[in-house]
């Protein structure tokens, strides 16, 4: 198999899998049970708390574990809001986001919010003025992504709040950073962001793991799940302690050769534009830097079609565009490209084990479905 949507999920390595076998068999406790098993994974899931911290830039303290990207996003979203309940009921983020945002914007919107939507240009991009622009004095959140997800356009974020702090300095910033953690170089102390939220399982983390970190501004943090009071009272339920081994195992492990393996993503990047841009009617889309992700349109070939097609030999990307788990892509929608380059978007996305011969065998693939189909869109 050639698996190249390591944007969608990621292969988790034997050490990380291992680390997660010996705490569901052996170190099983619970970290509320006050015998020592208890109280010893009380203190690992600290050890793990800091080391997820350390590569995120903050205190241990500023980081509470989630159950995924999904939860920490509408966690922000909802505590920004508490917060902010004097200031107003006006948020502002981007058409692109994940629906995990768009989706809590729209329940909003059903309970009187009001939600402006800032759209990017025809090559993904979003200058810090369109948002800041946007924000107004009942502007209780700006909700921005760091890195497109279908795109690999990266948001400057670090100027949004740079602004904010001009232009409203209540309003509070959350950055969904579920592509940009261990991709992109920052450090949460120092972005600005209020909120930052992560997942593992976009860097060889388990799924059904993530995180948020909350900075200094934000006081009284509205629980999303009020209950046992684990996790400082912030997220309730027992602490899901192999899956936070794993979260941190994989972080320790991305972060050993981080280096080596941003620059061997972005060298396998600049090969698979070499190589696709040279198929007929091939042409990129977006103006993603991310060093994992590639949006490209086949023009006129539906990107289902390619998508099954690939599959049946083995390649795994995905359709960007015409059929996201059945519906079109906002995303591409967005960019009001022509119904033929929309139609025909795919995107691929890469790790640190992908190989340029699986590129080239990729390649071959969609060179193929281009000259043995006829166009249909
Ligand atoms: N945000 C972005 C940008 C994502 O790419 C994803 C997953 O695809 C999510 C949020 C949701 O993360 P999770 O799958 O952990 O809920």
């Amino acid at each position: 198999m050639i698996y190249l949507d390591h944007a969608a999920t990621t292969p988790v390595p034997r050490e990380v899998a291992d680390a997660m076998y010996t705490v569901l068999t052996e170190q099983f406790g619970n970290p509320s049970s006050q015998y020592e098993m208890g109280l010893s994974m009380k203190r690992r899931v600290e050890q793990w708390r800091a080391t997820v911290a350390g590569a995120l830039g903050c205190e241990s303290a500023q980081l509470y574990f989630t159950s995924c990207g999904t939860e920490g996003d509408n966690w922000a979203i909802q505590a920004a809001l508490w917060q902010n309940r004097k200031v107003g009921r006006h948020i502002v983020t981007t058409s692109v986001e994940h629906n995990a945002v768009l989706e809590c914007c729209k329940w909003l919107e059903k309970q009187d919010y009001t939600v402006t939507l800032v759209d990017p240009d025809e090559n993904g991009d979003i200058t810090a003025e369109r948002i800041l622009d946007a924000v107004r004095p009942d502007t209780a959140l700006v909700s921005v992504m760091m890195v497109n997800n279908e795109l690999g356009n990266v948001y400057p974020v670090a100027e949004i709040a740079k602004g904010l702090a001009a232009r409203n300095p209540k309003t509070l910033l959350h950055t969904d950073a579920v592509q940009g953690f261990l991709k992109i170089p920052f450090k949460a102390k120092t972005l600005g962001a209020d909120f930052i939220t992560i997942s593992a399982h976009k860097v060889g983390g388990p799924k059904g793991i993530g995180a948020l970190y909350i900075g200094s501004r934000v006081r009284n943090v509205k629980p999303l799940l009020p209950g046992g009071g684990q996790e400082r009272g912030g997220r309730s339920g027992t602490e899901a302690t192999a899956q936070i081994a794993g979260f941190a195992k994989a972080v320790e492990v991305r972060c050993r050769d981080l280096d080596a393996s941003l620059s061997h993503m972005a060298e396998i990047k600049a090969y698979a534009i070499e190589k696709l841009t040279a198929i007929d009617d091939l042409r990129l889309v977006g103006r993603g830097t991310a060093p994992h992700i590639l949006s490209v349109s086949l023009a006129g070939w539906p990107s289902q079609n390619i998508v099954n097609d690939l599959s049946s030999q083995g390649i795994c990307i995905s359709a960007g565009s015409a059929c996201h788990q059945g519906k079109a892509s906002h995303v591409v929608a967005a960019l009001k490209l022509s119904r033929r380059e929309a139609g025909g978007t795919i995107r691929l996305s890469f790790g640190p084990e992908t190989t340029r011969e699986e590129i080239d065998a990729c390649a071959e693939a969609l060179r193929a479905h281009h000259d043995r189909r006829m166009p249909m869109l």
